[in-house]
């Protein structure tokens, strides 16, 4: 397998630091626990990362409590907080190979991506809400002459942030950019599966001059560290980004402790709708195969149900079917790799016996179904398209998580919004259409957080992130994020 040789030669040289970062120093568990961490490209051990429990959750948050009551970050003046936190975005980007590295080989995704999107987009993200946090005003409520009511936003507390494996600094990012900017204290669980850059993104915060105790990091698993933040009675609200199953059970940890707020952000099986009056269906294909296959379709919004109008479903399968073998795996450290490894052998043994149930239940595999790179010890599987699926089928029904798109047909535009729709999950979906009527009437009739029309790609930060039905409640991103992390206060003065 050819590899880049200056970013392999410079990954066989890390050595991570997987300790946890509580009150601005690096520690070990308190009971000296640690896990392996292995990286999927090659089975390669990387390091031992801190193990953390309830005893580590706890001095995090009372870390965290403590910086909160002194106000040492609250009571800093929003212009103050804004600068710092764009020194730490200064930071993240200053820091942009050694944190790409190490996202890379923690969780397998292509170092060009690592490079181009996760730590820009990381940066973005905290330099977009410090620069929003000194424009926001309060409100004063229309009152008679006798009073005055003032309605303030103040921050929570604090906050603890669960996030998962796939885009890991980047989810990282959308708790702590509205939480830090508005004053908060966080305390972050990154997924077992990559640790690593949460806990320097914790360091570099504290070079940046956010005070120690501000932003804590305890990595450990999920039944584990995870529970206990969940749990914590003195935590004020959990952001948690992960799967439907685990965002199920934190609702119940909250209604178990001190009903913290929740706030889920969690799976998807978003539909991409292709209707016969859309010309190119080129484009079409090309977008679906580069949205769905990008992070080895380790993505919640990946357009994993793709509905096609019957008269042109042949001419479209095909498109895909065809498009797929360009996005073949390779090792991640090689610059020109477009899908990497998948994040472990769990996942990898997931993506493969859906694979297995897809030809099971009968549709027809028309690309890739196969593991690949199987003598590099790491976890690859081909880019896979499965045609003549059901909306019935465990293939079209359960988030994937993994390289393998279902092509489902429809006759009507009434048929493909009742399947599109006909689903438990709502982060994301896809209008394809050159009639202004249809793209527009299908767009307001899918019971989706976001809607795209005639394309897939297009994100931003200052527009809001998340789903309807079980793919979660409140949305990351945009200045709506500022409304999960801030208590809303009523002051209400007499006047004589
Ligand atoms: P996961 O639910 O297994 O884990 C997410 C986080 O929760 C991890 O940090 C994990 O350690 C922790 N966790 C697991 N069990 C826990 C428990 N019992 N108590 C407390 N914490 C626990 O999800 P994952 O496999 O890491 O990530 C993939 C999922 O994330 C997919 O379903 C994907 O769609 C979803 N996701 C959603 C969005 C979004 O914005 N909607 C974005 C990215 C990923």
């Amino acid at each position: 397998m050819p590899q880049s040789n200056s970013w392999a030669a410079r990954a066989a040289d890390l050595r991570p630091d997987g300790r946890a970062v509580i009150d601005g120093q690096r520690v070990a568990a308190v009971d000296g626990q640690t896990f392996e961490k292995r990286s999927p490209i090659d089975n390669r051990l990387l390091g031992a990362v801190a193990r953390g429990q309830a005893a580590d959750v706890d001095a995090a948050v009372r870390a965290a409590r403590a910086a909160f009551d002194d106000r040492r970050w609250a009571g800093k003046a929003p212009a103050v907080r804004k600068k710092i936190l764009q020194r730490f975005a200064d930071k993240i980007l200053g820091a942009k190979e050694e944190l790409a590295l190490l996202e890379t080989l923690d969780m397998g995704k292509p170092i060009q991506y690592s490079l181009s999107v996760d730590v820009p987009s990381t940066a973005r993200c905290i330099a977009w809400y410090a620069e929003a946090v000194d424009k926001i005003y309060d409100e004063i409520a229309p009152t008679p002459d006798s009073a005055l009511a003032l309605i303030t936003r103040e921050a929570m507390g604090v906050i603890g942030a669960i996030v998962p494996w796939n885009y890991p600094m980047i989810m990282a990012a959308w708790k702590l950019g509205p939480a830090l900017a508005a004053g908060n204290s966080v305390v972050l669980k990154p997924s077992e599966k990559s640790p690593y850059t949460a806990c320097r993104l914790a360091e570099l915060a504290v070079e940046a001059g956010i005070p120690p105790g501000v932003f804590n990091v305890v990595p450990g698993f999920g039944h584990e560290a995870g529970e206990a933040l969940a749990l914590h009675m003195d935590v004020d609200a959990i952001g948690f980004t992960g799967s439907t199953r685990v965002g199920r059970r934190m609702l119940d940890y909250a209604g178990r402790s001190n009903l913290k707020r929740v706030y889920n952000e969690l799976g998807g099986k978003s539909a991409f709708l292709v209707f016969d009056d859309f010309k190119d269906l080129e484009r079409a294909a090309k977008t679906v195969a580069g949205s769905m296959f990008f992070n080895q379709g380790e993505s919640c919004n990946a357009p994993s149900r793709v509905l096609v109008h019957e008269r042109v479903a042949e001419e479209f399968t095909a498109l895909v079917a065809a498009e797929a073998p360009s996005y073949a795996p390779g090792n991640p450290l090689d610059t020109g790799t477009v899908l990497g490894a998948l994040v472990d052998e769990t996942q990898m043994r997931t993506v493969l016996g859906y694979i297995d149930a897809g030809s099971a239940e009968g549709a027809r595999c028309v690309a890739g179904g196969q593991q690949a790179l199987a003598q590099t010890g790491g976890y690859y599987v081909e880019p896979t398209v499965f045609a003549g699926v059901s909306n019935g089928m465990k293939i079209a029904r359960e988030e994937i998580f993994g390289p393998v798109m279902s092509i489902l047909t429809f006759k009507t535009e009434e048929e493909a919004i009742a399947l599109a729709n006909n689903s438990s999950y709502g982060l994301q979906a896809s209008v394809w259409s050159d009639g202004l009527n249809r793209a527009h009437r299908v767009a307001r009739a899918l019971r989706a957080g976001t809607v795209h029309v005639n394309q897939y790609d297009e994100d931003d930060i200052t527009v809001p992130f998340g789903g309807y039905k079980q793919s979660g409640n409140g949305r990351d991103k945009s200045l709506h994020a500022f409304d999960k992390y801030t208590e809303l206060k009523t002051t209400w003065i007499r006047l004589d």
